[in-house]
């Protein structure tokens, strides 16, 4: 259920026309404080939640999050906490919970998440990209288990900014989230942000990071992982080549490797993916405010 990137939906397919992206400005005032991505109580949304510190002797020992029994970004926000939440594309609109342990005594918080109308998509692709052979499936199941594990990198030290850079220059599509069937046949929903760029154009890490891991996937072609602390990993597929071997440590803006067109796309194309707590998010609300295409 919480899983929003599957072999289906691990796919990059830039539509023409459908590039226009739109963004509101919210101002941050978190001084001296890691900058903040926007917050929105949506499926594929993001939504922060203020921890004030308690009076008890453990008031200095973080809180542990979790939503879904998934670890949470916490970040330390005047005296106390803040926790950073990734709502998976497939939750329903409602109420959901946020668990939190502290001092000794679980408590939860309640998160109301409205619903949100995602476009559908259309997409043409060779048949044997939709209905595997027996062999594709196998692998695809493979690369599935091994994607999950990159994704569910957590560790301690947290983002120093979640306000990220674009990773490539060029027109961004607004459809993440979108619903997709790929010759006619209904699949799991877009996890990214497509940029479409010739082959060849280098991609940046857009923040400082670990290379978590690196391959060459049924549906994402070359891709790059990036664990940049406390559950944000960020993914770039459909690479023509992977200038990062695992365990390199990037600084932000250097280039991790070239768009290209490997695995299943229309043509030459970086598909972002960004992910808090195991779920892929809508990468726009880490970008700052769009500049026209
Ligand atoms: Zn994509």
């Amino acid at each position: 259920m919480r899983m929003t990137l599957s072999r289906r939906s691990a796919n990059g397919l830039l539509l023409g026309g459908a590039l226009l992206w739109t963004a509101t400005v919210v101002a941050t005032t978190a001084m001296a404080e890691t900058a903040l991505p926007r917050a929105s109580a949506v499926p594929g949304g993001v939504v922060m939640i203020d921890l004030p510190a308690t009076a008890g002797a453990g008031a200095d020992t973080p809180p542990r999050v979790s939503f879904e029994g998934n670890r949470v970004m916490l970040l330390r926000h005047g005296t106390g906490w803040r926790a950073i939440v990734g709502i998976p594309l497939s939750q329903a609109p409602g109420e959901v919970q946020l668990e939190i342990e502290r001092d000794g005594r679980r408590e939860t918080r309640q998160l109301q998440i409205v619903g949100k109308q995602y476009t559908t998509q259309y997409l043409k692709v060779p048949p044997s990209q939709v209905d595997l052979a027996p062999a594709d499936l196998a692998r695809v199941e493979t690369e599935q288990t091994r994607i999950r594990a990159a994704l569910a990198t957590f560790s301690e030290t947290p983002p120093a900014t979640l306000v990220l850079r674009a990773p490539v220059r060029g027109p961004r599509s607004s459809s993440f989230g979108s619903r997709r069937f790929f010759n006619q046949q209904p699949r799991n929903p877009h996890s990214g942000m497509d940029i479409a760029a010739p082959t060849g154009t280098p991609v940046y890490a857009p923040a400082d990071g670990e290379v978590v891991d690196t391959g060459d996937y049924f549906f994402n072609g070359k891709s790059v992982f990036i664990d940049h602390g406390q559950g944000l990993v960020t993914l770039y597929c459909h690479l023509s080549e992977i200038a990062v071997p695992t365990g390199t440590r990037v600084r932000s803006g250097e280039r991790i490797g070239a768009v290209g067109a490997t695995g299943r796309v229309t043509g030459p194309h970086l598909h972002w993916g960004v992910a808090l707590n195991r779920v892929l998010v809508d990468p726009a609300l880490f970008l700052p405010v769009a500049t026209a295409p």
